[in-house]
């Protein structure tokens, strides 16, 4: 391990915030030998991967629970996790949706694709065979295709891939699959109301109504990454993924401060020269800072105003950000009771809606109504890890979603009460099993990791408008920011939200391209490319 100046000295890169996605690039930069020092301003790494036992014996996921994206990133198998003591486990089911509250016959997603395509035959003859095509083609272009999706702005390998590997034809039915709205393409991939249910069900782990362009790829990516690597969680709670990364960016002489928020950042000539903490310290930095911040929280409170272009902040005044959360969680003295007894092997479960009553709790979220009937997302974590609570009972969080705009307290108690009532519709005598119940409102969520600004799951909406070369703003898609030196890598860069460090990846590795013998160009053309795009 090397040394860190931590107080008052200078160091060559500063992190700000210990998210999963700061301590990536902690790790990347002290990989290259950099000095690196993380300042975090709540008492324990983490950010949004933190495990807690809220109530004696049981062990709850405060915020992220289930790791599709970090098994399948690159960014994270390149850290070896596995090394610095992470162990991954599955719930026997992967994810299912229960269609409505009498529904007895929900569908799931198995590991094994040969059980998820007999019961989709049995749910609809023949979307057993369309679930293998598409799993098929799947193996084909994961790798271009994340590729893609991963990189910075504009990608240029992972499409050359695609192309190569799909044809141009192939290629561009690809990309007009990726831009449809999920229930579109629900209805063009199956035939059965199951299968749709599945990519719908999964569609919304982001905030894009089902019927608005690009909703669906986020289904497409979870329902192929569910049938592929299933939904892991860290044996012993998602704290144990952060403690891994913590230790793996220590161990390669990365030091993180906790307890110490940054409220300033220093900009001379350009270029960040110092960050200042709320504690009165100032670190002088050498080469590079790295935000794992939000991204109103860096450019509109950060930085000096007069640092940056007005367009930027000008932009920055329409930043949208994710529908408020609501999270439940529970300790149960039993398992769950499920109408659909198939449901107690799933790690993740859906419910509350089918497809029109997506759309209709989509359309409540948009028109500042308090859903009746909220869609949740249900976590069954002593089923995914028998040690989350003692054999037999069941820890488990429900999380959903308030209006956009309303996500004051008692709005949430108000939908934590219907979250109770849709589940024990589908679970008759669920609330008799409840030994304890903790909530997590949208300014509990926000009090406990700023970045999450009323419980934002994704760091900023995903809706195309905000995505890609418009995440943060338009202009953007990539991790440099207009001051030289400082980079944006938390979840309000591209390519966005999901425990996948490659926010963190990404400005871990355009840092260390702008130093040495290649970095004086490279800063010419980004300041050359931004001075385009920004005014
Ligand atoms: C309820 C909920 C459920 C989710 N479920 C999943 C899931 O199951 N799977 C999944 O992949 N994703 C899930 N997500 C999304 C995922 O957790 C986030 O997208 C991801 O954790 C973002 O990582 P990050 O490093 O960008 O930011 P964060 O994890 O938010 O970390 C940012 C860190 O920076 C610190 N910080 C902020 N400002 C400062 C400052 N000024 N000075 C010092 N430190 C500062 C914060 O305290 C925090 O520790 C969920 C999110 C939520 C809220």
């Amino acid at each position: 391990m090397k040394s860190t100046t931590s107080r008052g000295g200078a160091v060559d890169a500063v992190v700000i915030g210990a998210g999963h996605n700061g301590l990536v690039a902690a790790a990347l930069l002290a990989d290259a030998g950099w000095d690196v020092l993380v300042l975090e301003a709540q008492a324990e790494p983490g950010g949004a991967v933190k495990s807690a036992e809220l109530t004696p014996g049981y062990l709850s996921d405060l915020y992220s629970a289930f790791y599709p994206l970090s098994v399948t990133s690159p960014a994270l198998e390149e850290l070896h996790l596995e090394d610095h003591g992470l162990r991954w486990t599955h719930a026997p089911a992967v994810v299912g949706h229960a269609r409505s509250a009498t529904d007895e016959d929900a569908p799931l997603i198995y590991r094994d694709i040969d059980h998820t395509a007999a019961e989709l035959d049995r749910h609809h003859p023949g979307d057993g065979g369309r679930w293998r095509a598409l799993f098929d083609q799947w193996q084909r272009i994961k790798g271009p295709l994340l590729s893609t999706l991963f990189s910075p702005f504009p990608p240029v390998r992972g499409p050359t891939r695609l192309l190569r590997t799909l044809g141009t034809a192939g290629a561009l039915e690809l990309a007009h699959l990726m831009l449809l709205p999920a229930g579109v393409m629900a209805q063009q991939l199956f035939e059965g109301e199951a299968a749709r249910l599945l990519l719908l069900g999964n569609a919304m782990h982001a905030d894009v109504p089902i019927d608005a362009p690009g909703s669906g790829v986020m289904g497409y990516l979870l329902i192929m990454m569910a049938q592929d690597g299933g939904f892991p969680v860290p044996v012993g709670g998602a704290g144990q993924l952060t403690a891994a990364l913590a230790h793996r960016a220590a161990f390669a002489g990365a030091q993180i401060d906790c307890q110490r928020r940054v409220r300033g950042i220093d900009v001379k000539g350009g270029r960040a020269v110092a960050v200042r903490t709320a504690g009165g310290d100032t670190v002088q930095v050498r080469r590079a800072v790295i935000a794992d911040t939000s991204a109103p929280q860096l450019y509109q409170s950060l930085l000096p105003a007069d640092a940056l272009p007005g367009s930027l902040l000008r932009n920055l005044e329409h930043f949208v950000w994710d529908t408020p959360v609501l999270k439940v969680n529970y300790a149960l003295n039993s398992t769950i009771p499920w109408r659909s007894a198939s449901l107690n092997g799933a790690g993740t479960v859906h419910l509350g809606a089918d497809q029109h009553g997506l759309i209709r709790w989509m359309a409540d979220l948009n028109t500042a109504t308090l859903p009746e009937r909220p869609f949740m997302l249900f976590g069954e974590m002593t089923t995914a890890d028998p040690s989350r609570s003692p054999a037999g009972t069941e820890s488990a969080w429900a999380y959903t979603h308030l209006p956009r705009g309303m996500a004051d307290d008692e709005s949430a108690d108000k939908l934590s009460v219907a979250v109770d009532r849709v589940l024990e519709e589908h679970a008759p005598g669920f609330a008799q099993r409840v030994v304890a119940k903790v909530i997590q409102r949208p300014s509990d969520l926000e009090g406990s990791d700023a970045n999450l600004h009323t419980g934002a799951v994704n760091g900023g909406t995903s809706q195309l408008y905000q995505q890609l070369i418009f995440r943060p703003t338009p202009g953007f898609g990539r991790a440099e920011t207009p001051v030289e030196n400082l980079y944006l890598g938390s979840a309000g860069a591209s390519p966005g939200g999901g425990v996948h460090g490659i926010c963190g990846r990404n400005a871990a590795r355009a840092a260390l391209r702008s130093v040495g013998i290649t970095g004086w160009p490279r800063r010419r053309l980004n300041r050359a490319v931004l001075s385009l795009t920004l005014r």
